[in-house]
């Protein structure tokens, strides 16, 4: 697998008044192309402010680098590598098409082209009713799916994303999770910065774990999470059999950890809900 980002002994640190803030300690990483990579750790854990060293955004205090063979800060990535921040978008009195005209001018795309794209995107991400509304009277999901089209809009090989699902409800979570599994498929790197720690299970390759700066844990979801044990999950047995199913795997010299009631998730409910006509309000 070639390696699509490459950073040794990275550390960034930020003059305050109260002194010096160390946002970042040594870091040494190798990230692996079309991989999605979650970085998780509790809030000021340096989780933006690797992501903005990686976009060029900002200067390391130490250390090396680099982006498809290229140093962070070289132009060759400025559509190489798209960033997507958390936060309120700026420009907020445009339309999405024109944000997105505008970032497709940034990037030097042709007019036809970045015009097509934006389309396309605005449709996938259910962004096309907002019609000529400025961005900034845009719900903050409205926001983020409008930032994740301009990230697109390039068609990067490394997309790094802060916070990619802050502020949408499940079904927009759903679609964006669903590109970025495409976006991956089809060879692009992710970075994602997140705290729904289901969704980083649910789609990332692997995970970085900052805490106050100091990369904690670093793996696959099986490396850090998986044990050697193997666990049975049956249906259609009724209580009496449950009950000597279980004594068997007891006298087996099993550990019986719970049985509990089925049920289902309330993601389902939630888009069964979503597609079925409102019939006014609930008993
Ligand atoms: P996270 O994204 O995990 O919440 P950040 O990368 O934003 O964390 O911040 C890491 C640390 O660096 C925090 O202590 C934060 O206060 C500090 N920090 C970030 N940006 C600046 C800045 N521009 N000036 C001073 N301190 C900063």
């Amino acid at each position: 697998m070639a390696t699509a980002i490459s950073v040794q002994q990275l550390a960034v640190s930020f003059r305050t008044r109260q002194g010096s803030v160390a946002a970042l300690q040594p870091l040494d990483l190798e990230l692996g192309a079309g991989r999605i990579v979650g970085i998780l750790g509790p809030n000021g854990s340096g989780k933006t402010t690797l992501l903005r060293v990686l976009a060029g955004l900002q200067t390391p205090t130490s250390g090396r680098v680099q982006l498809l063979d290229r140093q962070a800060n070289d132009p060759a990535l400025r559509r190489l590598v798209a960033f997507q921040p958390d936060g309120p978008l700026p420009l907020g009195v445009l339309s999405a098409p024109e944000f997105l005209a505008y970032v497709g001018a940034q990037l030097g795309l042709p007019n036809a082209v970045s015009d097509a794209r934006a389309q396309a995107w605005l449709e996938r991400l259910e962004l096309q009713h907002a019609g000529r509304r400025w961005v900034r009277t845009f719900s903050s999901g409205m926001q983020k799916r409008l930032a994740l089209a301009a990230a697109l809009l390039g068609e990067p090989s490394i997309l790094l994303l802060d916070e990619p699902t802050s502020g949408l409800d499940p079904i927009g979570s759903g679609v964006v999770m669903q590109i970025l599994r495409e976006r991956a498929a089809a060879g692009m790197t992710i970075l994602m910065a997140s705290h729904h720690l289901l969704e980083v299970e649910e789609i990332c390759d692997e995970v970085l774990v900052l805490q106050g700066g100091v990369l904690r844990a670093r793996g696959t979801l099986a490396e850090l999470l998986g044990t050697d044990a193997d666990s049975l999950v049956v249906r259609g047995l009724d209580h009496d059999q449950l009950q000597q199913l279980a004594q068997a795997a007891t006298a087996l010299g099993g550990e019986v950890l719970r049985t509990e009631r089925q049920r289902d998730h309330l993601f389902a409910l939630f888009r069964r809900l979503a597609n079925e006509p409102v019939r006014g309000q609930p008993k």
